[in-house]
């Protein structure tokens, strides 16, 4: 491994001094994502508008205007619809798909003058946890090319560790910006529920679904978080909050509690729940997690035991309320209203069955059909009502724990990233590696992942951060401080 990350701040600097410009950037990603190709993290680039964008953003530079992310090359999760570029959410149902829009996530950071280099593989719908079930086949882990990089914005965090990209759009329903986050050795984080509006965003279950950016740095997520969040009219739980245009770098390199610069988390209570570091946590993921904790100590923090008791809890009940809301939003995808159309059908039944059948992957067929299930008529109150009721359970567990603390923190994944193929076969084993992950989207709340060392096979090991919400802004900061100290978010893949 090597330690030489290009961040966006350096990047920065290099364009404000002329000694690069936006296009030499976008050439040098698009050359590194050609070089990088057997990695499959990008499903869809056109030089041509790449380069569009960045020939806009050098006239806007030469006219003297400025901007944190003015010019630096992104790339985007086919969730995200784009004009352009394909929009198809990994899937073959909407193979080809061009949409007339952009995601509202995506105008905001094109307005703020980014340049994309394309569209980045995903598990398909965003449904998975190992970017095995995209229909354009699995992504690479950088790290170790026999791994997963996590799911479901596996190309999101494949572009950046690899050093394609400095920043990308993931989105998380359950974990997916935090994991492949950690699997892949670079920082994510998942705003508050409603932050970042989700219009454009290809819908899998719209009450957990959150876009959020994914980078080296606490700092640069913060700078891309700076211009993505924000309330949307075109988005129904788009949050309106009287602090708009709130700027998530401005507490980094402050004490976030005392005055003391040397103990700058002084006064900041870090709470350990019991529940994400037992059975089941790996010993070569909780040594890394451990010093990382400690390091927190050294800076300040006081750490405290807390519990979150339904954590196991958290599985079923994502695993019932993010299939029925799948089983809901993909009924669109029909051969009629969108997506693919079966060239063999007898009647309009056929037709749906064998369009649907064949545009959608085995573990989409499966959510639909565990989400119809759970929805009908006789099972509605033994499963759908009762995950909702734990839903709110598992809300007011988090509440009665920052009673006791500020923050949250413990592992992002229970285990290193594993082989490709070894869980594909059960979709349970799957399920289970995202138990420390669902309780904080079921919740709504914002959480992240920081590199903190490496575990089994040198691969990546990361540590989440959970906050209460719109504590986002400090979370960063407290990221911050950590990377300040250390050094694990600058390792790349040799
Ligand atoms: N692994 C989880 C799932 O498959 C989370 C995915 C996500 O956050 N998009 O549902």
């Amino acid at each position: 491994m090597s330690s030489k990350i290009q961040s966006i701040s350096q990047l920065r600097a290099l364009l404000d001094e002329k000694k690069t410009s936006a296009v030499e950037l976008a050439q040098d990603a698009l050359r590194q994502a050609g070089q990088q190709s057997r990695l499959n993290a990008f499903v869809d680039i056109r030089d041509d508008l790449t380069l569009q964008q960045a020939k806009a953003a050098d006239a806007r530079l030469a006219a003297g205007e400025t901007g944190a992310l003015l010019g630096i090359p992104t790339a985007h999760k086919d969730i995200f619809v784009t004009q352009g570029w394909t929009s198809t959410a990994g899937s073959k149902m909407l193979a080809g798909y061009q949409s007339p829009f952009d995601a509202e996530v995506v105008s905001r950071l094109n307005a703020a003058g980014t340049v994309s280099i394309g569209k980045l593989n995903c598990d398909e719908f965003a449904m998975g946890s190992s970017n095995e079930k995209s229909a354009y086949g699995p992504c690479l882990n950088p790290w170790d090319t026999l791994a997963v990089p996590g799911g479901s914005s596996g190309g999101s965090a494949v572009a950046v560790a690899a050093g394609v990209v400095p920043f990308t759009t993931g989105t998380d329903t359950g974990g997916s910006i935090r994991q492949p986050a950690s699997l892949c050795g670079i920082t994510g984080i998942k705003p508050t529920y409603g932050s970042c509006s989700r219009y454009g965003m290809i819908a899998y279950a719209s009450s957990l679904d959150q876009a959020g950016p994914m980078a080296h740095s606490a700092r640069d997520c913060a700078l891309v978080l700076n211009a993505m969040v924000g309330f949307d009219a075109k988005d129904s739980t788009s949050v309106q909050r009287p602090v708009s245009n709130e700027d998530f770098t401005a507490g980094f390199g402050k004490p976030l509690r005392t005055g003391d610069v040397a103990k700058p988390l002084a006064g900041v209570r870090v709470g350990l729940p019991a529940e994400f570091f037992g059975e089941g946590l790996t010993t070569d993921v909780r040594a890394p997690v451990d010093a990382a904790l400690k390091q927190l100590e050294t800076l300040g923090a006081t750490l405290v035991n807390i519990s979150l008791p339904r954590t196991e809890l958290s599985i079923p009940a994502y695993y019932v309320i993010a299939p029925a809301e799948a089983s809901s939003n993909l009924s669109r995808f029909d051969g009629v209203r969108y997506g693919h159309r079966a060239a063999e059908y007898s009647d309009l039944k056929s037709m749906y069955e064998n369009s649907r059948s064949e545009g959608f992957g085995l573990e989409v067929q499966r959510r639909i059909m565990v989400g119809a299930y759970v929805l009908s008529h006789g099972y509605y109150d033994a499963y759908y009502l009762q995950a909702q009721k734990i839903r709110r359970l598992i809300a007011q567990d988090f509440q009665a724990a920052f009673q006791q603390c500020d923050f949250i923190a413990g592992p992002v994944s229970p285990t290193v990233a594993w082989n490709l193929g070894e869980k594909s076969a059960d979709p349970v084993q799957m399920y289970l590696a995202d138990i420390y992950t669902l309780s904080t989207s079921l919740a709504g709340l914002p959480g992240m992942s920081v590199p903190v060392g490496f575990g089994d096979k040198n691969r990546p090991v990361g540590m989440q951060l959970i906050g209460n919400y719109f504590k986002e802004g400090e979370m960063l900061a407290l990221a911050d401080h950590y990377q300040a100290a250390t050094d694990w978010h600058l390792y790349t893949p040799s």
